[in-house]
C-alpha cells in the first residue's frame, strides 16, 4: 500500500514576518530527538534547565517560572486566570491587537474589565496610567511590552511603579520582546509575564513561558474560587515543573520542550547583551535601507521595535502583490497590517535566527526588485547601498 498524500515537505522560507521566526538547524534537530516519558529521569532534568535557563532569559529569581503548553496565547490566557477571579477589576492598556486580545480574555473569565486606548502605533504615559489607576483601582493591570501589530514598544519602568503605588499588579506581555530586547522582570517589578517560543526565541511556536512574582502566587493562594481554566490552572501545574511531587496533570510536549532547551542554550551561549546588540545592529542597518528607498516607518523613532518594523506602503502601491512577489519569487515572508493598519503597513520581522545581516541585505535586493514590478520609482541599488554603509558605520 502507498499513500497517496504526498511528504511533508515544505518550502524553504525566510521568516521576516510578526512571527513565526526562522529555527536554527540545532533546534529543529532537538525536536527531532527521541521521545522518552514524561516522568523520565532525563526529562524531569531537561524541565529543570528549561527552568533555570528562563529565568535568566526573564532575568528573574521567579521560582514559578515554566513552559506552559500552547502558544503566547496559551501562555496570556494562564496569566490572566490565574491572577483573575470573577468580578476582579482589570485595566488593559490597548494600543494594538494584543492589548485587545488581553482585554478579551480577561473578559471572558468574568473580570471586571476596563480599558485605556492609544492609537495604533502609540504608547502609554505613566501619567494617564497613574490615573487609570487611582480612579478605577484594579487588581491587574495588563500591558503588551512589545505590540507586534504596530512595532511599537512601551517603556514599562517608572509604569510598574504607579501600579504597586496604587496596590496593583503589573502583568506583562512579552512575547516579541524576549530574546531580542532587555526584559528584566525583577528590575521592573513585573508579577505576571508570558512570552511564547516563537518570536526572538527562534523555535517553531507550541510553548509559552511565564512567570510569577511572589506577589502573583500569594494572590493566586489568596483566591476563594478554582481557577477557571483546568488546563493552565498553575496550582497543579506548578506540582509537576517543581522539583517534589512531579504530580501528573498533564503530558508535557516532550520534543517541544527539547527544542526550547535548545533554543535557550543558544540564547546563553550569545549572551543577552550580544543578542539585543545584534537586533539593534540589524535593525539600524534595515532602517538606513528602507528609507533610502524612501519608506516612511509607523511609529516614532524613539518607541520603535528593533524586532519588527512597520513601514507605511508608498502610494499606489498593491500591498498583496508585493508581498505575494516577495514569497513566491524570493522564499520571503514578511507581515501584512493588521486592524486599522491592513492595507497601509508591512511589519518586517528581524526575530531572532532571521536577524542577520544576510537577510537585511537579501531582503532589501528583494523589495527593490518587486517594487519596481510594482511601478514604484527608486534610486536603482539605494536600498542595499545605505545599509551597507549602515554595517561599516556600525562597525567602525
Ligand atoms: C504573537 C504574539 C502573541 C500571541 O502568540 P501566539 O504564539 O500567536 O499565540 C501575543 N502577544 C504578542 C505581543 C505577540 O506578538
Amino acid at each position: 500500500m502507498s499513500s497517496s498524500f504526498p511528504h511533508v515537505q515544505p518550502p524553504r522560507r525566510v521568516l521576516m514576518g510578526p512571527g513565526p521566526s526562522d529555527v536554527a538547524p540545532q533546534v529543529l534537530a532537538a525536536l527531532a530527538a527521541p521521545t522518552v516519558g514524561h516522568l523520565d529521569p532525563y526529562f524531569l532534568n531537561l524541565m529543570d534547565e528549561v527552568q533555570q535557563m528562563l529565568r535568566t532569559a526573564f532575568q528573574t529569581k521567579n521560582k514559578l517560572t515554566l513552559a506552559v503548553s500552547g502558544t503566547g496565547s496559551a501562555g496570556m490566557e494562564a496569566c490572566v486566570v490565574n491572577l483573575v477571579e470573577p468580578g476582579d477589576k482589570v485595566l488593559v492598556c490597548v494600543n494594538g491587537v494584543f492589548g485587545g486580545r488581553m482585554a478579551d480574555v480577561a473578559a471572558r473569565y468574568g473580570a471586571d474589565v476596563k480599558t485605556i486606548e492609544r492609537p495604533f502605533g502609540e504608547v502609554f504615559s505613566t501619567e494617564e496610567i497613574q490615573k487609570a489607576v487611582e480612579e478605577f483601582q484594579p487588581k491587574v493591570v495588563g500591558i503588551v511590552h512589545a505590540e507586534t501589530s504596530t512595532g511599537a514598544l512601551q517603556p514599562i519602568p517608572e509604569i510598574s511603579k504607579v501600579v504597586h503605588d496604587a496596590g496593583a499588579l503589573l502583568l506583562m506581555d512579552c512575547v516579541t520582546s524576549l530574546g531580542g530586547l532587555p526584559v528584566e522582570i525583577d528590575k521592573w517589578n513585573v508579577d505576571a509575564a508570558y512570552s511564547g517560543t516563537q518570536k526572538c526565541l527562534s523555535c517553531p511556536p507550541g510553548l509559552a513561558p511565564v512567570t510569577f512574582s511572589d506577589r502573583a502566587v500569594a494572590a493566586m493562594e489568596a483566591r476563594s474560587t478554582k481557577v477557571a481554566s483546568w488546563y493552565l490552572d498553575m496550582t497543579m501545574v506548578r506540582n509537576y515543573w517543581s522539583d517534589q511531587s512531579r504530580a501528573y496533570h498533564h503530558t508535557a510536549p516532550i520534543n517541544m520542550n527539547y527544542g526550547l532547551h535548545q533554543a535557550l542554550r543558544d540564547l546563553l551561549e550569545e549572551g543577552l547583551e550580544n543578542r539585543f546588540a545584534r537586533h539593534q545592529r540589524n535593525h539600524q542597518a534595515l532602517r538606513s535601507g528602507l528609507e533610502a528607498m524612501g519608506l516612511k516607518y509607523t511609529v516614532a523613532e524613539e518607541y520603535r521595535l528593533p524586532m519588527l518594523n512597520a513601514v507605511t506602503i508608498p502610494d499606489g502601491v498593491d500591498d498583496k502583490a508585493v508581498r505575494g512577489q516577495l514569497l513566491n519569487d524570493f522564499g520571503i515572508e514578511i507581515g501584512r497590517g493588521l486592524g486599522p493598519m491592513a492595507g497601509k503597513t508591512w511589519r518586517i520581522g528581524l526575530m531572532g535566527e532571521a536577524c542577520t545581516q544576510r537577510n537585511v541585505l537579501l531582503f532589501l535586493a528583494a523589495l527593490e526588485s518587486c517594487l519596481q514590478s510594482a511601478g514604484h520609482h527608486l534610486t536603482p541599488g539605494a536600498g542595499v547601498g545605505a545599509a551597507n554603509q549602515a554595517y561599516s558605520n556600525l562597525s567602525a
